[in-house]
């Protein structure tokens, strides 16, 4: 019988990471310096973006991870992909243009993403209240069950950011494959040797949110300790 627990475990923490962990690897294998691609990371988002006559886009750099910002019409990138000069750079770059595009343009699936990312605060407040509040039901009521089931609660809610990640997926698929590849095919950003490594990369970028919504849901056990 541990033995069963012990492989469930490991595969559930395989489950968890393992998405997080192969996105990571992939815009390492890819992140190497390339002196010979026209720019770094931030150079072809601004041109990407002056192509697209989305002047006032602005290009930042961040320590959050990579990722378009619709408020402030804002792309930012690691400082990796910012300075960076490589497959790796260079593909995240395009890719979160994309969204910039799929925002000017009023896609109505990036909208409905957009909408559905803002009630995440709404949901996260919830499952944060629920797990403040379980210690002082568990206090008045004095039944571990009840608490048990309230943290069970949190966690569910938690796992509404992992089903909306899920199904916008085709929102990062159309900015990846959609956009972001044929963009760098037809504007010879990259030789055609390198188009498999940044398929590669630009599929990881597709699954970011995903990964990190798994990892949040992590997150809800390290608040109960
Ligand atoms: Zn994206």
């Amino acid at each position: 019988m541990p033995i069963i627990f012990g492989i469930v475990g490991l595969l559930l923490i395989a489950l968890i990471f393992g998405p997080r962990i192969w996105i990571r690897r992939v815009f390492k294998r890819h992140g190497a310096d390339r002196p010979d691609l026209p720019g770094n990371g931030a150079e072809l988002a601004r041109h990407l973006l002056d192509e697209a006559d989305l002047h006032s886009v602005q290009v930042e750099k961040t320590d959050l991870g990579d990722h378009y910002d619709p408020e402030a019409r804002v792309v930012r990138l690691l400082p990796q992909h910012h300075d960076g000069r490589s497959i790796s750079a260079v593909a995240v770059a395009a890719h979160e243009v994309s969204h910039a595009v799929q925002h000017a343009r009023g896609e109505p699936a990036f909208a409905r993403r957009v909408d559905l990312v803002s009630k995440l605060v709404w949901v996260e407040r919830a499952a944060l209240a629920i797990l403040l509040l379980a210690p002082l039901v568990f206090l008045v009521v004095k039944s571990p069950a009840l608490a048990i089931l309230q943290i069970l609660a949190a966690v569910l809610l938690q796992a509404i950011h992992l089903v909306v990640h899920v199904v916008t997926l085709p929102v990062e698929f159309d900015a990846s494959f959609g956009k972001a590849l044929p963009v760098l095919t037809r504007g010879r950003y990259l030789a055609a040797g390198d188009l498999p490594a940044a398929r590669s990369v630009l599929q990881a970028a597709a699954f970011t949110y995903v990964a990190a919504a798994l990892v949040t849901l992590i997150n809800v056990l390290r608040w109960i300790r």
